[in-house]
């Protein structure tokens, strides 16, 4: 039986590869990618499966329990048409150009068009070293593996773009990780995910080419990617050029505001962690807004800078957006078009997150004059510490045609803080009471407004402590918790009677804890 994929391979044959087919970490110049394949991993086996991603690809459900599933999820089984490859990127990392990173340990199995004529690129994470693993092994470790499996179905359903998980495998070896770099490392079970988007590629993708100088292959990039993915912009020319990278920014900028709608930290936001189709990608120490605090990062490695925090991400991927647009200025050559680009972005960020933000409070649209209340909203939720998803859940509850002078009931619960001060209280009320103001103005019923905002205010979002939970029991061979997380988080704005202890504040004992609230790159 085989699994029935049916693989193109037009990244491999529009564009230069590695001429070397040894496996060996190096440089690798005038090439997009080198062919290489998964590590024989006789006892890997697959531990969690996304049936609606698998879905995607067209697989046929009686294949899940099979063999041939498990090897090939893995990259136990290479078919005759396959031709797996790593990409060469580079990047710039935490505001440094860091030259050639490429895929140290995904290697991509092969592109396929799906029976809804849907390009999608299967990609196994963990899967052993390639020419892009510098000083690493190419494995990754079950814990963050966990991570990324449930954290891009959990987007995906929250309607965040994202690169999505088919499976969680166990690779069957031991990985060593110093996991808080202080000394302490230990084995752990390696882990391979098989991640899908439309294509891996990277703005370092197209940064390490243009670093290199290799502007002949830059451009051949940049065509492939515009004929393969991009089509719909007509054929390559600097002027489709530029209304490609004005698209970039239009989706990064989607992204980022779906982002601060939810409440998720990137945490990585390098270059190479950058989608060209605007996808969230690379799920390393991400983390999910407790409290509200826009200086949070779940990141340990950035704990002094914050470059990443929550509430830099926009000015971060503006920053990124400036270095694609330094590495595709040769084939463009005019500074003004790229900044009215960068300009449309800054414009259509703020009119964007504007109309989140309406939605997010249940309002029909965003009007200049909300401008005050929404800002004095976020001065509200930064002042004491409070649970962002329960707040926005707690507030589609509260009844706009009363008046409070006290905090009502249903937002009781969103707070870390035992003890408001009595300052806060008054400065809550008056709030609420504004806010009930500007809500009668649309004339919509609270129930009516309930059920708009609870469209967009997820009840149940991968909290930091929910994975760890999860990984814990994993770690001692029970995925029950991975298998029951993936099933919740398929619907988190619906209230899901009985799933009540999925949407629990941050219990104390998780507050300092790593994995928690702190979060390593080792992965
Ligand atoms: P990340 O911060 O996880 O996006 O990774 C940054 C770079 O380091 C990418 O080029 C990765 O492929 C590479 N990398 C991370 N972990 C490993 C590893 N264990 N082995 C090889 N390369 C790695
Ligand atoms: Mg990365």
């Amino acid at each position: 039986m085989t699994l029935n994929l049916k693989f193109n391979h037009n990244f491999i044959n529009a564009l230069q590869g590695d001429p070397i087919i040894e496996n060996y970490t190096r440089q690798v110049p005038k090439a997009c990618y080198s062919k290489v394949e998964p590590e024989k991993f006789d006892t890997a086996n697959v531990i969690a499966i996304s049936l609606d991603a698998a879905a995607e690809i067209d697989l046929d459900k009686n294949l899940f329990d099979t063999p041939e599933f498990n090897q090939f999820f893995t990259g136990q089984k290479i078919y005759d048409d396959m031709t797996p490859y790593a990409m060469c990127y580079g990047g710039h990392q935490f505001g440094n150009w860091a030259n050639q990173l490429g895929d140290g340990r995904a290697i991509i199995l092969g592109d396929i068009t799906t029976k809804a004529d849907k390009k999608i690129c299967l990609q196994l994470k963990g899967a052993g070293s390639t020419p892009y693993s510098r000083s690493g092994d190419g494995y990754a470790v079950l814990r963050s593996s966990v991570r990324e499996f449930l954290c891009s179905e959990a987007m995906h359903y929250l309607g965040v773009p994202t690169t999505r998980a088919i499976s969680l495998a166990l690779s069957g070896e031991e990985v060593y990780r110093d996991m808080m770099y202080d000394g302490n490392g230990a084995y752990e079970d390696g882990a391979i995910v098989c991640r899908t988007a439309p294509s891996f590629i990277r703005f370092g993708n197209f940064e390490i080419l243009a670093a290199r100088k290799e502007l002949g292959l830059l451009k051949e990039l940049v065509d492939f990617t515009i004929t393969e993915h991009f089509s719909h912009l007509g054929t390559p020319s600097k002027d489709t050029y530029l209304k490609w990278y004005k698209e970039v920014c239009k989706t990064s900028a989607d992204m980022v505001v779906h982002w601060l709608r939810v409440g998720f930290v990137h945490g990585v936001m390098n270059t190479d962690n950058m989608s060209i189709h605007g996808l969230t990608i690379d799920y390393g120490p991400y983390g999910w807004l407790e409290d509200y605090d826009l200086d949070w990062t779940p990141n340990t490695t950035d704990a002094s800078y914050k470059r990443y925090a929550y509430g830099q991400q926009a000015h971060m991927v503006n920053w990124n957006l400036v270095q694609l647009a330094n590495a595709i200025y040769p084939l463009i050559e005019d500074t003004d078009a790229l900044q009215e680009a960068l300009d449309f972005f800054a414009d259509y960020y703020k009119s964007e997150w504007n109309k989140m933000m309406a939605k997010k409070l249940g309002w029909s649209e965003y009007k200049e004059s909300d401008q005050a209340l929404v800002a004095s909203l976020i001065h509200l939720l930064t002042s004491v510490e409070t649970d962002m998803t329960l707040f926005f859940r707690g507030l589609a509850k509260i009844d706009h045609t009363l008046k409070y002078d006290e905090i009502p009931q249903d937002l009781v619960d969103c707070y870390y803080d035992e003890d408001l001060s009595s300052d806060y209280i008054v400065k809550c009320c008056a709030w609420l009471n504004s806010y009930i103001e500007r809500c009668a103005k649309d004339e919509v019923s609270t129930e009516a407004r309930a059920k708009n905002m609870n469209s967009v205010n997820p009840k149940f979002v991968l909290r930091n402590y929910l994975s760890q939970l999860a990984i814990d029991k994993a770690n001692e061979n029970d995925y029950t918790m991975i298998h029951e997380l993936l099933e919740v988080l398929k619907r988190p704005y619906d209230e899901q009677t009985g799933k009540e202890f999925f949407a629990r504040k941050r219990p104390d004992w998780a507050k300092d804890k790593p994995g928690c609230s702190m979060l390593s790159c080792s992965s």
